[in-house]
């Protein structure tokens, strides 16, 4: 099954997606990798769409990542008496220690240490910015705030907290227990962190996980920002996640930034998925409004490796609506006649590597001579990602004898991956890359691919040769 695009779609699965047929269908209409999402699942029902996807993967045959999301520090308020209260501009109210129903004056806050976090002058926005409070006084057991905007909060509304460096690292109990859960599975690709601030946060998770996993840091706290490049450093991919960020960051900011990211992120070889709200209306409607596709389009322009459905895909009426119509807006931008140009002018520099001189070279050749595909052996996933760097206008086909290599590399610009073994000798590796090249149908007889390997055979990072070869006329051989 060949895509006619590059950028990858991550849909994410909940009870509108959550029976193998369902995730057979959004897998035929164009999502490539899945996320689970640690906030609303539990570890038996985590477990049981892993095994899922993993049928749907044996059936269609191709490798199929799976993307497992930590809830993070999602702060949340306790309940009240009334299920909700009316508060007024300028009133006081207050958050402590106190596990009893809240009311009109004060609420139980169930996170000891971030009431000592606050700090007079932190704003603490409720329910994705919906009321606004100014902290005024903070000891040990309460917060004193002034409501400044907004009237009505609710049992269990979440609680951003802009102003605050929280003491807490990245995980939290629960996060603890999740990526045991998920490591014990050890058939994940992927973990998202949810709310990371520093990148002690991932040098944590990193000594935990132990390489099983790749590392997707979730960009949505501006203290992130503040030391970007070290977290993307440190990380395996990152997330734009826009949903948190448009409420801990002025919402007209988030445009800027995702940009920003996403050139980072290039710059560094590093996948990057744009979320949250890109076609939103689609939870209850069949077509999205015209906002909705342009956004779908810029991510795509701007260069993006993915885009991401959240409830479109986990809980709306139209989950497979909204992949087919992201995959139609994919392929529609890639071929616009001023996608290519936009995508060039962002492209990086190689590194004084092996693999990026290959890389470049293997791109150059590639458009000179108009060759069907690209082919690289990469065991690691480190020659996939640097070819994906380049952002070449030929397909891109990583070959990997590693099944947990091909599904992470999913989730990156261009790459059709492949499961294979490695080549036993020269020969083999030429016949090896043209009879799945003409297989995966990306050429015919008589066309040409260009193949970057690594000789000696099968060395992770060794990649130091190119080779332009003809598919034979059997489809089966290299010339
Ligand atoms: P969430 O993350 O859906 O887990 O909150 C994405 C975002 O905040 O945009
Ligand atoms: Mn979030």
């Amino acid at each position: 099954m060949k895509r006619l695009r590059n950028v990858k779609i991550l849909a994410t699965l909940g009870p509108a997606s959550s029976d193998e047929a369902m995730i057979q269908k959004l897998h035929e209409a164009g999502a490539d990798l899945f996320r689970i999402n640690m906030s609303h699942s539990s570890h038996e029902m985590m477990r049981t769409l892993v095994g899922r996807i993993r049928a749907v993967e044996k059936t269609c045959g191709r490798p199929i990542g799976v993307l497992a999301d930590l809830q993070g520090p999602k702060l949340r308020v306790g309940k009240f008496a009334d299920g909700s209260a009316t508060l007024k501009a300028g009133q006081t109210f207050t958050l402590d220690n106190k596990d009893v129903p809240g009311d009109a004056t004060r609420v139980f806050l169930p996170h000891p240490e971030i009431l000592e976090a606050v700090q007079p002058g932190h704003r603490l926005l409720i329910d994705d910015g919906r009321l606004q409070l100014l902290a005024v006084e903070s000891t040990k057991t309460s917060i004193v705030c002034t409501v400044v905007s907004g009237t009505k909060i609710s049992d269990r509304k979440g609680v951003s907290l802009p102003d605050t460096t929280l003491g807490v690292g990245a995980l939290t109990e629960k996060d603890r227990s999740d990526l045991d859960a998920i490591l014990a599975v050890d058939d994940i690709d992927w973990v998202a962190l949810s709310f990371i601030q520093r990148p002690e946060d991932l040098a944590e998770v990193r000594k935990i996980a132990r390489g099983r996993v790749g590392l997707m840091s979730k960009i949505e706290k501006p203290q992130a920002l503040e030391c970007i490049d070290e977290i993307i450093e440190l990380s395996d991919a990152l997330m734009v996640a826009r949903g948190d960020l448009g409420v801990e960051m002025p919402i007209e900011s988030v445009p800027g930034i995702q940009k920003q990211l996403i050139r980072a992120c290039r710059k560094a070889g590093k996948p990057v998925v744009v979320a949250t709200q890109m076609l939103e209306s689609m939870i209850s409607a069949p077509v999205p409004t015209r906002a909705e596709v342009s956004d779908v389009a810029t991510a795509v322009f701007e260069g993006a490796d993915a885009v991401m459905l959240s409830a479109e895909s986990a809980a709306g009426d139209y989950p497979v609506e909204a992949v087919e119509m992201m995959a139609s807006i994919a392929r529609k931008v890639e071929r616009d006649p001023n996608y290519p140009g936009i995508i060039y002018s962002q492209r990086p520099q190689p590194d004084a590597t092996g693999a990026d001189a290959i890389s470049l070279a293997a791109r150059q050749i590639a458009e000179t001579l108009n060759l069907s595909a690209i082919v690289c052996y990469t065991s690691s996933g480190n020659t996939g990602l640097r070819a994906a760097r380049e952002r070449p206008n030929v397909p891109i086909i990583a070959l990997s004898p590693v099944i947990q290599t091909a599904r992470r590399l999913s989730v990156v610009w261009g790459l059709h991956c492949v499961v294979t073994q490695d080549a036993t000798d020269l020969d083999d590796m030429v016949d090896r890359a043209c009879r799945i090249a003409f297989r995966e149908e990306f050429g015919k007889p008589g066309d040409r691919i260009i193949i970057s390997a690594g000789v000696p055979l099968g060395t992770p990072g060794s990649t130091n040769m190119v080779r332009i070869a003809y598919i034979g006329s059997d489809g089966m051989t290299g010339i």
